[in-house]
């Protein structure tokens, strides 16, 4: 990505912190200095968690160079030195430029080419102005922290390398990545959070407990879910059908392909077309086109054009719900319709943006379609937002937030009127507001077709995800031309609500397994218990147990192997069994079974009827560990 170099006000706007971690990005350059005067440095401004600085050196910076670099940055930071701004005129800038001193420890036999360069980017009328901390002087626009010793601390992170200004034409610079903070204690807290981070990665976690995979040969983005991961998605496909069953939804179960022309009459296409796999195209259009003599590049233009017959993987399940709903006649008595479906879609995301769960090419939406009356809006968004937070309290997320997405009142883009426009945003609104959820309005982030709300929740290590969303839509009731019997005998056009509160399976699974970190509540458990026989004298009576519990409906697994009893136990627990039953003689006799947990350890010993009874209503109240 080209970078633009930021305005004097969007500087001035830094927080604290990136303050700090910029004033750092000079620290490093000094430092970097005392080991290469001659290296020529291009732009150093804060980042996401840190800070860069880009420089040119013939020397190959390597990973046992940042150590050295660090000595003498925290020789910098003990100096103590206090960064002096100066303003210059555009006429002395560029002497100390071409006298090899800015970003420099002084005068250099080589011009300071990147800032020569940087100064012509300077308007006319914006200030130049120099910060200097001991000998080192650069060309900044600040802001800066009042000294060197004011950086608590610090750690560079990593190398890489960069163009010039982001453009592949310019030269490849070297990048060094750093960060810092006011205090060791943060970031210490900092790097312990990554470690936390790495532990939990559902690409880690998912292979290591056989949850799902991802195979080339199927292709980049597409999930093949494992009988253990698929165990997971059923119950919470069960948990959440329940949840719909009792709000009145209807489940439907619709194609994974549709022709061309639903998708053009619903707008997908050709307008969404690059985020779409290509159309499947009908044998007769294309024996048609063969005769025709068309070229490829022809084609590619029918595809781009939409100039073509053909079906489409769905993109969307909307269309197809749409129409369930024209199908049949109805008065506003029927309303509303509510249609829910675990509906498979496909969208086209670039390769390199592909990772594990959570940017894939299909994946299952949560999804469902509501048909009502502008008059029913208030209670159908009241009965999407109670759904969520049900949901969120079941998986204990209790940090989350709502974004309200309303219109950008200066553009005339948007479908429906104003009126409704104003109903809608006034009843997403006052639901946020009666479920006392924090949200924060945001204009200008309303999809054309009407306002929506967006979820982010907390997970296990406060890590923010954005999650579904729920969404107003006067569009598609227009564009396909749906009708309803209005009490006054006239039809009139239904709203619509598209609401997937999770988004999809795979992204909201990949959340649980890192939220869990992979410890799944007892009913998620792909295996719940492990029955675990001290030796092969026992494995009769472990059999008779698993057989109990598979009856009871249960998920176990008899651990048959030849390994000690503690290997046995071990084994289980890094495979994360929610309980583990051993068994041995003395349990036997008294036909009980000893069992830990893998919350508490050790539970004592009971009678396989009462851990059955137990762990049932844990179950069935789908209770937290
Ligand atoms: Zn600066
Ligand atoms: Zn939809």
């Amino acid at each position: 990505m080209v970078q633009h170099r930021k305005s004097a006000e969007e500087r001035q706007g830094m927080t604290e912190l990136e303050c700090l971690r910029h004033s750092c990005a000079h620290v490093l350059a000094t430092g970097l200095l005392r080991i290469w005067p001659e290296a020529q440095f291009a732009a150093g401004p804060p980042v996401e968690n840190g800070f860069f600085y880009d420089l040119e050196l013939d020397h190959r910076i390597i990973p046992d160079d940042l150590k050295k670099i660090e000595v003498e940055m925290k020789n910098v930071i003990k100096e103590n030195q206090p960064f002096e701004r100066t303003s210059v005129s555009r006429k002395e800038a560029i002497q100390m430029a071409t006298e090899g001193r800015l970003g420099a420890l002084g005068a250099r036999p080589k011009p300071s080419k990147f800032k020569l360069d940087i100064l012509q980017d300077i308007p006319d009328n914006e200030e130049i102005t120099l910060y200097r901390n001991g000998d080192f002087t650069d060309l900044c626009a600040g802001p800066h922290v009042m000294r060197t010793g004011n950086i608590g601390a610090f750690q560079l992170t990593s190398i890489a390398s960069a163009y010039y200004k982001g453009n592949a034409n310019n030269p490849q610079l070297q990048r060094i990545y750093g960060t810092a903070f006011k205090t060791k204690a943060e970031l210490e807290a900092y790097f312990a959070g990554l470690e936390e981070a790495k532990r939990r990665d559902h690409r880690r976690l998912g292979r290591m407990l056989g949850l799902f995979h991802i195979d080339e040969e199927v292709g980049p983005g597409l999930i093949l879910w494992k009988p253990k991961g698929a165990i997971i998605r059923r119950e919470l496909q069960t948990f959440i059908s329940e949840e719909l069953h009792k709000q009145g939804y209807s489940e439907v179960f619709t194609p994974n392909i549709g022709k061309l022309d639903l998708f053009r009459t619903s707008g997908h296409y050709p307008y969404y077309s690059e985020s779409q796999f290509p159309p499947l195209i009908e044998p007769d259009a294309l024996r048609k086109l063969a005769n025709e003599g068309c070229t490829c590049s022809e084609l590619a233009n029918y595809l781009k054009s939409g100039d073509i017959n053909g079906y489409l993987l769905k993109p969307m399940n909307c269309p197809m719900h749409i129409k369930i709903f024209a199908s049949s006649p109805h008065s506003y008595r029927d309303l509303p319709i509510r249609l829910a479906e675990f509906g498979t879609v496909y969208r086209w995301e670039q390769s390199g943006e592909l990772g594990g769960m959570t940017r894939v090419r299909g994946f299952t939406q949560d999804d469902a379609h509501i048909f009502c009356t502008d008059e029913q809006l208030l209670t159908e968004i009241q009965g999407c937002l109670k759904l969520v937070l049900k949901v969120f309290g079941t998986f204990g997320m209790d940090s989350y937030r709502v974004r309200l997405g309303l219109r950008d009142l200066d553009s005339s883009k948007f479908v429906g009127t104003p009126e409704q426009w104003d109903q809608a945003e006034a009843v997403l609104r006052t639901s946020v507001q009666q479920i006392g959820v924090p949200f924060s309005e945001e204009p200008g982030e309303a999809a054309f077709y009407g306002p929506k709300i967006d979820f982010v929740v907390k997970d296990g290590i406060s890590r923010e995800w954005q999650l579904g969303t729920v969404q107003i839509d006067y569009n598609l009731p227009q564009r396909f031309n749906l009708s309803y019997i209005g009490s006054d005998n006239a039809p009139k056009h239904p709203v619509m609500i598209h609401r997937a509160p999770f988004g999809s399976m795979e992204r909201f699974c990949g959340m649980l397994i890192e939220h869990f970190a992979g410890s799944f509540p007892t009913w998620l458990a792909p295996e719940q218990i492990r029955v675990l026989p001290i030796s092969d004298k026992y494995s009769e009576y472990g059999r008779k147990i698993l057989e109990q519990l598979t009856n009871a409906g249960l998920r176990a697994f008899l651990d048959q192997s030849a390994d000690k009893i503690g290997a046995k136990i071990r084994l289980a627990q890094l495979e994360k069994a929610p309980y583990m039953l051993v068994l041995g003689a003395r349990e036997e006799q008294a036909g009980e079974v000893a069992v830990r947990s893998r919350k508490n350890g050790d539970e004592g010993t009971m009678s396989a009827f009462l851990f059955v009874e137990r762990i049932q209503t844990e179950i069935k109240q789908r209770q937290r560990d």
